[in-house]
């Protein structure tokens, strides 16, 4: 049975049990023994928590309640809003590199958590009938790396928040760079046009929650939201475990 598979019948089930099994308590993103939380103290004391007052669009610090947000909106455009529990720097992006490179189970649900964590109240009211897609990988890097971190985070917060899923709704279409990679010159080009949109027959006037590991230009998920839209999604929220 495939990690994934196993995972989801486990939340399903809403038993933690057989997790704790396989990956005895650690902390997430270190490897080292749990403290009294998830994490432990120093990984604890080096998390940075996106906390209130948050913009209600890009979900980014306000400094004092009702400020004006000096995020960059432009990159969301055709998104609703977005959240992301934790910063890139510090043990968020260690715990993302943990389900990443280490298929750490207690990463992804540590994450999924938090993920829910932000968009519960929406999940229960306005947002009650959306369901949640994930930002595909190409089918060889997801061969290559043997998991697919955001469909796996996408599937968690589906359980979490009792949203629908909708795996495998967005594919790539054709390979590109790591945003990040110091190759790449424009990440909006690295990514323009390889996301295509299967089944798009469910798509026309669907609320879609768009999952991710990391946020960073929102290159990516600029052009992921233009091929939903363009198959017809009426409402897009972006919602990623990280903001780089
Ligand atoms: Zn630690
Ligand atoms: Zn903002």
């Amino acid at each position: 049975m495939s990690l994934l598979l196993l995972v989801r019948r486990e939340m399903r089930r809403g038993s933690a049990l057989l997790l704790d099994q396989i990956a005895p308590r650690h902390c997430p993103a270190c490897g080292g023994p749990a403290g009294v939380g998830a994490l432990c103290d120093p990984c604890a004391q080096d998390l940075e928590r996106r906390v209130a007052p948050q913009c209600d669009r890009c979900g980014g610090p306000l400094g004092l309640p009702g400020a004006r947000c000096r995020g960059e909106h432009r990159e969301l455009a055709g998104f609703a809003f977005a959240r992301a529990p934790f910063a890139y720097r510090g043990s968020g992006g260690a715990v993302v590199r943990r389900l990443k490179f280490g298929h750490d189970l207690l990463a992804a649900r540590f994450l999924a958590r938090a993920m829910a964590r932000e968009i519960a109240a929406w999940a229960r009211g306005p947002g009650r009938r959306a369901r949640v897609v994930s930002v595909p990988l190409h089918p060889r890097k997801r061969r290559q790396r043997r998991i697919d971190q955001a469909a796996l985070l996408a599937d968690l917060v589906a359980a979490e928040t009792g949203l629908g899923l909708w795996p495998g709704l967005l594919c790539r279409q054709r390979e590109t760079l790591p945003q990040a990679d110091p190759r790449v010159v424009s990440r909006a080009a690295n990514v323009a046009g390889a996301f295509t949109v299967r089944r798009r027959s469910g798509c026309p006037g669907a609320t879609l929650v768009l999952v991710d590991d990391v946020r960073t230009s929102g290159s990516t998920a600029l052009e992921c939201g233009r091929a939903l839209r363009a198959a017809g999604a009426r409402q897009l929220v972006l919602l990623t475990a990280t903001q780089a």
